[in-house]
């Protein structure tokens, strides 16, 4: 079973320290959340894990089994089964959601060891269609240019879809849940276990919103604080967040 090893993980930008040693390990079919302060640096350790060129890794260790993912580019981390949902997607103009998923896709299977031959349009529209349909995403938006003009929730949706179209080992899910109404953010939490389920990757999600595990059952929850995993825990520890708040609950360590 694959697993995602995360060993005293040091990161800078510039001069500034932001991750400061962050330990974490992840097995395939299990379900980790981080919560945290803002600023507390969970976006940062996810792009770091992606291979971000902002940041600089100044010391530990990230492997997936035996890969050290610290050796290998973005695109050879995304082959290699990670995938990112960004907190805040960017807009990519001129290029349509479908054409780059299913150059994504076709591109990871050709990098598998027992390649899954190429999707053709026609196949991969229906497959497209199929996944939209259960995030109840307008097919309309296969031909729109990626996140242009998409509302906050659809870009999360996007995101989502994504990580159901290209079947990934191990996805980060960077605060999935922020700027869903009500109703989307129970197809949105839905959605995302049926595809945990199905696919059995290893999850690690980052939220601020207890509600999102109303559909989703988390293995392991961590406390993030100043660029440091500083608690760990099950679904227990979001009762003393709710009532000390992280501050409080990070001093008592
Ligand atoms: P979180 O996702 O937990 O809210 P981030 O990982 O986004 O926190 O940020 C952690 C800290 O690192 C913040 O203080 C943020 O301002 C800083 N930081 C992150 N990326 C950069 C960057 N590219 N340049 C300067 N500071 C950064
Ligand atoms: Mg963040």
């Amino acid at each position: 079973m694959p697993n995602l090893t995360i060993k005293n993980l040091h990161a800078t930008v510039g001069n500034t320290k932001i991750l400061n040693g962050v330990s974490l390990s992840v097995s395939s079919g299990e379900i980790h959340i981080i919560m945290g302060q803002n600023g507390s640096g969970k976006s940062t350790l996810l792009s770091v894990l992606m291979g971000s060129p902002k940041y600089t890794v100044t010391m530990g260790s990230a492997k997936l089994d035996k890969k050290n993912l610290l050796d290998l580019s973005p695109s050879e981390r995304a082959q290699a089964g990670l995938f990112l949902a960004f907190q805040h997607p960017q807009v990519v103009a001129g290029v349509a959601l479908g054409n780059f998923l299913r150059l994504a896709k076709n591109t990871i299977h050709s990098a598998q060891k027992n390649k899954k031959p190429a999707m053709a349009p026609a196949q991969f529209a229906g497959l497209m269609r199929e996944e939209m349909n259960k995030l109840n995403i307008d097919p309309a938006f296969m031909s729109r240019s990626i996140n242009d003009g998409f509302s906050g929730g659809e870009k999360k949706k996007s995101e989502v879809l994504q990580m159901a179209i290209l079947e990934p080992a191990f996805a980060f899910l960077d605060e999935i849940d922020s700027g869903l109404d009500v109703d989307a953010l129970k197809i949105v939490s839905k959605q995302i276990s049926t595809i945990h389920k199905k696919q059995k990757m290893g999850l690690v999600i980052v939220s601020h919103n207890p509600r999102i595990l109303d559909f989703i059952k988390p293995d392991k929850i961590h406390i993030m604080s100043k660029g440091k995993i500083v608690a760990q825990g099950g679904t227990e520890i979001l009762k003393k967040i709710e009532k000390n708040g992280f501050e409080s609950f990070i001093k008592k360590k």
